[in-house]
């Protein structure tokens, strides 16, 4: 074939021509110059040229390889400039195969996924904090691995003095061309460079540092600050410090997953927190005062004269401070628990037979009321 060909002349669009248009030009040069049809002379050279123009032109890639090194960059770039083969193939087979869904996927569903630029995974840290670091919030050093950005080669992946970056089996496709011939026409198949593995960078030129990867992975000991309130199995985002991303990608997040330990005195629910006491029978009966222990330190509580086994004591505001607010806590409830002695010492033993006689009595009396007031009737 003559070198000088211009693919946009021969199927008479210009330089700027949509997709579209090509498509719709090729349409009417095949039909024109398919052998079947036409029977003049240098018809079917005509047509193979037809083809072999749109083959290249209706290929983003190949388009624009053929437009800044022309029909030699195409070959240099591994792509079979003379082969495209047409002849065996009748019209309906090209308007069925070239137009339809079959090869609607040659231009689109080939881009170079291992080029484009691809965001870093995130990354996940689990870390455990006191009961009352979780209420009060706590500053954390931890300590990450993750890949960063390599300085070596600006996370190119490619050794910075390096002259044949691009890889000479793909020519920087990333993918290898094959044409078979079979009995319904010659189709091509597209594959994932084996040389490059898609990436269309040479792997000779590859950075020292990070082996092509662009990203080194490094030790990182960050500063977490972990508000007051969280609650266990909450999730932290600490924006970019995942992994770094793939040919100029953003970095991911690194997400921290705050594990909060149980504490002997408290139970947390939500802001609120519980706890117990133990008091004795005479307490309970005629009330009393009595230090116990908050989240937020010591206090004295009062509890009143009759207080039953099981009965709440609210500690307005003593508990946790909510999440995201310096005003607002929850409160902290007592549950109480009388403690029926199960030995007594004598002293004790004497007065509560005393205790017993005087209830016996009043039982008695109020028996002996309720005669009485049954005789009047
Ligand atoms: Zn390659
Ligand atoms: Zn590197």
């Amino acid at each position: 074939m003559n070198k000088t060909m211009d693919y946009y002349e021969i199927l008479g669009v210009d330089k700027n021509a949509t997709k579209d248009e090509i498509k719709h030009a090729f349409r009417q040069m095949a039909r024109k110059y398919h052998p079947d049809v036409n029977k003049e002379e240098g018809a079917a050279d005509k047509f193979k040229a037809i083809g072999k123009a749109y083959e290249t032109l209706s290929d983003e890639k190949k388009r624009e390889i053929y437009d800044r090194y022309g029909e030699e960059g195409l070959s240099n770039a591994g792509f079979n400039t003379g082969g495209f083969n047409m002849e065996d193939i009748d019209l309906s087979d090209i308007f069925s195969s070239f137009f339809g869904g079959g090869f609607s996927g040659f231009s689109s569903g080939f881009q170079e996924t291992s080029q484009r630029p691809h965001r870093g995974d995130d990354l996940r840290l689990d870390i455990e904090i006191d009961f009352l670091e979780a209420c009060f919030g706590v500053e954390k050093e931890v300590q990450i691995r993750h890949l960063e950005p390599c300085e070596s080669c600006n996370a190119t992946g490619m050794d910075k003095n390096a002259k044949d970056t691009v890889c000479p089996t793909c020519h920087g496709q990333g993918r290898v061309q094959q044409s078979t011939r079979t009995i319904l026409g010659s189709f091509t198949s597209v594959t994932t460079c084996p040389n490059c593995r898609g990436t269309g960078k040479n792997p000779k030129a590859y950075c020292k540092t990070c082996h092509g990867i662009g990203a080194v992975e490094k030790n990182k000991t960050l500063t977490v600050k972990i508000p007051h309130g969280i609650e266990h199995g909450s999730k932290m985002r600490v924006a970019h410090e995942g992994n770094a991303g793939h040919n100029g990608g953003m970095s991911g997040d690194l997400y921290i997953v705050v594990h909060v330990k149980q504490s002997k005195e408290f139970v947390r629910q939500g802001f609120d927190i519980y706890s117990k006491i133990s008091i004795t029978t005479p307490q309970a009966v005629l009330g009393d005062e009595m230090e116990i222990k908050t989240i937020h330190g010591t206090k004295v509580i009062i509890i009143p004269s009759g207080t039953q086994n099981g009965d709440k004591i609210t500690l307005k505001g003593e508990g946790v401070p909510y999440l995201g607010s310096n005003t607002q806590r929850g409160n902290h409830y007592v549950e109480v628990h009388v403690v029926v002695p199960k030995k007594l010492s004598q002293e004790e033993e004497k007065l509560y037979k005393e205790l017993y006689m005087i209830s016996k009595t009043q039982q008695s009396n109020n028996i002996l009321d309720k005669m009485k007031q049954a005789l009047k009737k």
